[in-house]
């Protein structure tokens, strides 16, 4: 049938309305309080925080930023470090560091985390220039692997990309760190930084096809997916939508969101990132679709493949649904893997403000998180083993610069971030954390003083009162 050309535009506009509708960012029921309105009181969680800010001091930037100079042809200032930072990984290490130190500055107000995350921004921005086209990174080869990416010749064994190790899991942390620099230092050229490697992104996979994007999305990738929609969010510029919308890796997101656990036999912290990004674009454009998939990501992990401690997986799998108790061993819970989850549920958390997800929120950091540091020297482990009689494994803090090392980065300068949220009307204490919450949009500041979970839950209070 013919339609008259009013006909076509009036369809037209309506298929624009319609999309336009959908982008519409969901109500939150619960927006987490976070850093600096939060500060940490004495207690294990501070002690945490302390010994990790310590650490974080103790590393040489110009040694997590030698390879960044390198690739950029720029004299290096410091010798790379070794561990994972020698490898295909290389140069993941300063984005977690770029996240850590920037929420540690939030999360404490100290000066020297602001100043460290602005010499990194700006060497960054200088190899950003160097390079010419917005790419900068530290990955070996990764301008090989990019460039035959952007021609659409793409190889993957699941964690390689072209023959080198998940290069945009490591651009995926740059952005991160680049991210959570503008957010937490308001460091505007760190915005501008992420954007000009964002716009890169864009270009390298400008010419793909929906089927060379599925080849690729089948090598691990974080969350490319979480921080272009961030990008969005913080731009309004719905090319980084677009961006998103091309790590979707639907393979996996489009069983979930219909219900079907297809999670055993997956790499557990490929997948975690995917739905946290998921989640973030439902945040952000309300597709019901990304929403569902993330919700029971969330049900199905937490309900079928989780530990008591909170962590899931063994040697880095996830296994069959419900035969947890069968699945114990000394490399059971990779840290990275809680990380995330804890990402994931404090985004699920302020859809509905469902206690479910705080039920998960206070176990986790509490048993596993919190388990995961070495009390005395700062060095985390990389599982969490839970065999009977099993030893934790501490990583080396200046030379294994693993996965598990980064996000221990951040694991605890982030203690803050879900003590409390609220809504429209009061305050939500989510977690007995000793600890101090300033409101000032409601002119509140509470106080609440505990040992838990040295002693018990019943010793904690908060006091209430408006300030002077
Ligand atoms: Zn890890």
């Amino acid at each position: 049938m013919r339609q008259t050309l009013a006909a076509v535009i009036t369809t037209a506009m309506a298929a624009h309305a319609a999309r336009a509708q959908a982008l519409q960012p969901i109500h939150l029921a619960a927006e987490p309080f976070r850093a600096p309105e939060v500060r940490l009181l004495d207690g294990p969680f501070a002690e945490a925080q302390a010994r990790d800010a310590e650490y974080l001091l103790s590393l040489d930037t110009d040694r997590l930023l030698a390879r960044y100079r390198a690739d950029a042809g720029l004299e290096p200032r410091a010798e790379g470090y070794g561990g994972w930072e020698a490898e295909g990984i290389g140069g993941h290490t300063l984005g977690h560091y770029l996240s850590a130190i920037s929420r540690m500055y939030a999360a404490t107000g100290d000066r020297r985390f602001q100043d460290r995350a602005a010499d990194i921004v700006a060497q960054l921005a200088e190899c950003q220039a160097a390079n010419g086209d917005g790419y900068v990174a530290a990955i070996p080869d990764g301008r090989r692997v990019f460039a035959e990416v952007a021609r659409g010749d793409i190889r993957t064994k699941g964690f390689d990309l072209n023959g080198v190790w998940v290069p945009w899991y490591t651009i995926h942390k740059e952005l991160a760190g680049l991210r959570d620099a503008n957010l937490y230092c308001g460091n505007s050229q760190a915005l501008a930084v992420m954007r000009g490697l964002a716009d890169w992104a864009l270009r390298t996979t400008d010419n793909l096809s929906p089927e060379q994007l599925h080849t690729m999305l089948r090598c691990e990738q974080g969350g490319m997916n979480e921080v272009a929609a961030d990008l969005y969010a913080l731009t309004g510029d719905a090319r980084y939508l677009t961006l998103a919308e091309r790590f979707n890796d639907h393979q996996v997101l489009d069983p979930l969101a219909a219900g079907k656990d297809i999670l055993p036999g997956l790499h557990a912290n490929t997948q975690v990132p995917k739905l946290i990004g998921a989640a973030r674009q439902h945040e952000v454009t309300g597709d019901p679709a990304l929403g569902a998939a993330a919700l029971f990501f969330w049900n199905a992990v937490t309900a079928h493949h989780t530990y008591a401690t909170g962590g899931n997986s063994l040697n880095e799998y996830f296994g069959p649904p419900g035969a947890i108790a069968s699945r114990l061993d000394g490399n059971t819970t990779e840290t990275c893997n809680t990380y995330n989850m804890l990402r994931l549920t404090r985004r699920l958390h302020s859809w509905t403000a469902d206690a479910r997800h705080i039920d998960y929120y206070e176990r986790a950091p509490y048993t596993h998180t919190l388990a995961s540091q070495n009390h005395l020297t700062g060095a985390v482990c990389y599982y969490v083993p839970l065999r009977p009689g099993s030893q934790k494994p501490y990583q080396q803090l200046d030379s294994d610069f693993t996965c598990c090392v980064g996000t221990g980065m951040e694991n605890h300068a982030s203690y803050g971030d879900m003590i409390y949220s609220h809504d429209d009307e009061g305050i939500f204490v989510n977690l007995f954390i000793a600890s101090t919450l300033r409101w000032p949009d409601a002119g509140l500041q509470l106080t609440q003083e505990t040992r838990f979970p040295r002693r018990a839950a019943h010793h904690a209070h908060a006091l209430a009162r408006r300030p002077a």
